[in-house]
């Protein structure tokens, strides 16, 4: 197995000098050099043909040995040194100090056509940033990870990829629902991909601790490699680069409110310089429409990480972001101005995709109203996000009495829409079909715009479920199903027709189809 290894991270980043495994505090360092744990009996789940090609490998690599034993941690790469990399952060609004890799082993960096890649284990032992933790992962969020992050890619969301997934061999003991009651479960590894893993909170780390130094040489190192566009080191620099990652996080919630994507933990620690969703553990996807739903239970009770909330919290972030390079450019006004500007394009933004999604190509004045009174009939009674994108497509002009019937299937519970509900639906599908008359594409058209931002496929939480409970008992088939068809979510695919499907009823509450812990 041949790979263009080009590290840069933990060569031209100040390394943690002590180099034993244990969990400590780890000052003016970067990384710490770390091996990962050796997996009892590994096995390959599945491997990403698309990540195998794009690290620069052949496809039959994926059988070899060496794939096998590079990617479960059983074996380094020649020439190469695993690290695990030094971050802090905020985690539900409070400051959480040194956080770090607890459970994630960088293998090395790669270079193929051009592109950078650095590759991850996630779940391959414990790290100096463990703290409590075992540094290990099971095979229920593992094939969550696996399965969400490429689907997202193919969705057209920024995100980090994933290139394999693998059974450890380890058995490994979580209390899966917090309630005392722990049990061994399967452990897995996956490995991950992305230009690089740094979060905002690998910069609040060394800004907490007022180490300028090492805050200049990692926000330098960033902007060389993964912002080259910017500039040189300098205080103008540094602004644009926070300009930058502000346009890139907006983006990537704008894409999240789009596909109706609950990431459930947006702590600081989670948030990646490049704008990419990473770190999936309790997501979720809307089902009902709700801006107040949240996946992770850890969150029940406050709601912070909320679908409609997500907006708010990343420039939340992006404000602890500022206030750790401020310390390299000693003004505020500046980072004020672009934060401003994101709540400004937020909406703006917001308004286009919205937009697009009713298949609206021009600009009307009364649209923020057209869709504030949408979102008030989706919440009317619970109404399947997906479903009710993907079937109003079908809608023709001028036909504003058929509207709620070519929706009909994206209600829980048709029974209730009579009545009031009914009467406001048929009130929306009115200005629907008015405002429809100003536009020039006619229906076809429209259909398949529409279909080009509305997916008709998405990893609902019980499809996650109903994959991981027959990879538990060995049956890896869904795994691949719901890999091929999460890579064209947007296409038809009549064969996989009965995956465009409300969350059948016995899902609505079964542990790991609706609400999840933090455990993983
Ligand atoms: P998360 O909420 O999953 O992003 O994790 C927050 C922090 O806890 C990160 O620094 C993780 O590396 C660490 N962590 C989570 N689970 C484990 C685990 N099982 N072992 C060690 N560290 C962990
Ligand atoms: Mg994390």
């Amino acid at each position: 197995m041949q790979l263009n290894i080009k590290d840069t991270f933990s060569r031209e980043l100040p390394s943690d000098s002590v180099e034993e495994n244990t969990r400590r505090k780890v000052f003016e360092a970067t990384h710490s050099y770390v091996s990962p744990r050796l997996p009892k009996k590994p096995q390959l789940i599945h491997a990403s043909k698309e990540m195998v090609n794009a690290i620069g490998l052949d496809k039959d690599a994926i059988n070899s040995n060496d794939f096998l034993e590079v990617f479960s941690g059983s074996k380094v790469y020649p020439k190469t040194k695993p690290y695990a990399m030094a971050y802090a952060g905020h985690q539900f609004g409070n400051w959480a100090g040194q956080l770090g890799d607890g459970r994630a082993i960088n293998l090395f960096e790669v270079v193929h056509n051009q592109k950078r890649w650095a590759l991850q284990l996630k779940g391959s032992g414990e790290t100096p940033y463990s703290r409590q933790g075992d540094g290990l992962a099971v095979l229920r969020s593992s094939v969550r990870e696996y399965l969400c992050s490429e689907a997202m890619y193919h969705l057209g969301v920024p995100t980090t990829r994933a290139l394999s997934l693998m059974f450890s061999g380890d058995d490994v003991l979580r209390d899966m629902l917090y309630d005392g009651n722990s049990d061994y479960e399967k452990g897995a590894i996956v490995s991950r991909v992305a230009p690089t893993f740094i979060r905002f909170g690998n910069f609040e780390l060394f800004a907490a601790r007022n180490d300028k130094n090492n805050l200049k040489k990692l926000t330098d190192y960033t902007i060389k490699y993964f912002y080259p566009e910017i500039g040189k080191p300098s205080k103008e620099t540094y602004i644009k680069f926070f300009k930058a990652v502000s346009e890139r996080t907006l983006e990537m919630i704008v894409h999240w409110q789009r596909v109706g994507f609950v990431h459930g933990v947006m702590n600081t620690d989670n948030m990646s310089i490049l704008g990419l969703t990473i770190d999936y553990g309790p997501y979720g996807w809307l089902e009902g429409f709700d801006f107040g739903w949240t996946p992770n239970t850890t969150d029940r009770q406050n709601k912070r990480y909320r679908f409609g909330n997500q907006p708010n919290i990343g420039l939340w972030n992006l404000l602890q972001l500022a206030n750790s390079l401020y310390l390299l450019v000693e003004e505020a006004e500046p980072f004020e101005a672009i934060l401003n500007d994101y709540k400004t394009n937020f909406e703006i933004k917001s308004l286009q995709m919205m937009r697009s999604k009713l298949g609206f190509e021009i600009e009307d004045e009364n649209d923020a109203k057209l869709i504030a009174n949408l979102e008030d009939c989706l919440i009317l009674s619970e109404t399947d996000m997906t479903i009710f994108f993907r079937v109003l497509a079908n809608y023709k002009k001028g036909e504003g009495g058929k509207g709620l019937e070519i929706i009909m299937e994206a209600f829980y519970k048709p029974e209730e829409i009579k009545d009031l509900i009914s009467e406001k639906w048929k009130v929306w599908f009115k200005t629907y079909d008015q405002r429809l008359t100003k536009e020039v594409l006619v229906d076809n058209q429209r259909l398949s715009k529409m279909n080009l931002v509305n997916p008709k496929y998405v990893l609902r939480n019980y499809m996650a479920q109903l994959a991981i409970d027959k990879a538990d008992k060995g049956d890896n088939t869904l795994i691949n199903e719901l890999f091929e068809l999460l890579k064209k979510p947007y296409d038809e695919q009549p064969k996989h027709q009965e995956w465009f499907a409300k969350r059948p009823e016995w899902a609505r509450s079964k542990v790991g189809c609706s609400m999840l812990s933090c455990s993983s």
